[in-house]
């Protein structure tokens, strides 16, 4: 049988804490900045609901929006004047950038304050990461990975996780929290040997691919936990995740499952409204 692990339980006691916070803030609002180059609906998409459910929280969102073909320079200014504007708590950069501004992006991670970085992309919060500094900012994506774990109150300790998915986003940055919370960490990629017997010698199985239904029924055995955090579109334009739920289901394996959508993807949003949070409240220390 198939257990669901749903993102809204531990989404909505990450927002109930923000709002308490915000609200001890006496009138002053965390700010957050959302940086968009161009008009991707992706980026669009995320944008409006991550404003929409911030706002909610009483923090106040901002969107900077440059056209596609903004110069480097212009790209770089514009970034700096949000980077030094005392009254920004948060930048989120929708990314990836367009191709022309790669330098001017390196650049960017390096100028990055680092008490704004609350998607934790500039080497100040990777390498504190690294060192397991709970101060450093993680890619939302990746703490929410954890925050969904731990709110089903799913041990990590001592538990053999296999993450598949080795980016600067996601897996890179995950390994080291889940390292944080003494798993021991087995990271795939698309080199990796025999995927479906790291993921079946696992406690825990997190997919961060980017491969719709990669993980199906020969990677599973009953007991496990399964995180998906891949966000894939299937040939009937449906949202699916790195996961093959419907096969797992029909191999009648018992397992629980995070949902794509519904899972990680709910939390990220609470854990980036978190880090704005967390960033203000330095801030006014
Ligand atoms: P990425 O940069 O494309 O990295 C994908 C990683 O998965 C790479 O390390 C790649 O290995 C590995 N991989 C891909 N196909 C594989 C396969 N068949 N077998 C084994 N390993 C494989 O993607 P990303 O930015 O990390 O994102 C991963 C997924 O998470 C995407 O679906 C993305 O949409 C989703 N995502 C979700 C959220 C959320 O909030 N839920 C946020 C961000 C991203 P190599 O290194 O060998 O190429």
């Amino acid at each position: 049988m198939i257990e669901l692990l749903k993102g809204k339980p531990v989404s909505d006691s990450i927002r109930e804490s923000v709002i308490r916070q915000v609200e001890e803030g006496n009138g002053s609002a965390p700010k957050l900045v959302i940086l968009r180059v161009g008009d991707n609906p992706e980026d669009m998409s995320y944008e409006k609901s991550a404003t929409k459910k911030l706002s909610g929280m009483g923090i106040n969102v901002v969107s900077c929006v440059l056209s596609q073909d903004v110069s480097a320079d212009d790209f770089k200014s514009e970034f700096m004047k949000i980077n030094e504007d005392e009254s920004v708590d948060g930048i989120l950069i929708m990314r990836p950038l367009p191709k022309h501004l790669k330098e001017a992006e390196q650049w960017m991670t390096l100028s990055f304050d680092p008490e704004k970085d609350v998607d934790g992309i500039c080497p100040v919060n990777l390498a504190g990461i690294m060192r397991g500094d709970s101060e450093a900012f993680a890619p939302c994506t990746a703490q929410s990975v954890i925050e969904i774990i731990k709110g089903y109150g799913v041990e990590l300790s001592g538990k053999n996780v296999t993450l598949i998915g080795r980016s600067m986003v996601v897996g890179k940055p995950l390994s080291m929290l889940l390292l944080k919370e003494n798993a021991t960490v087995t990271i795939c990629h698309t080199k990796t040997g025999n995927l479906a017997e790291a993921c079946r010698n696992a406690d825990i199985v997190i997919a961060a691919a980017g491969h719709a239904g990669l993980v199906g029924a020969s990677f599973v055995r009953d007991g496990q936990v399964l995180v998906d955090v891949g966000v894939n579109v299937d040939s009937e334009g449906n949202l699916v995740g790195d996961i093959n739920i419907m096969e797992i289901e029909s191999a009648g394996v018992d397992v629980k499952i995070t949902p794509v959508p519904g899972g990680v993807g709910v939390v990220t949003t609470a854990v980036l409204a978190e880090h704005v949070c967390m960033a203000w409240t330095k801030k006014n220390k």
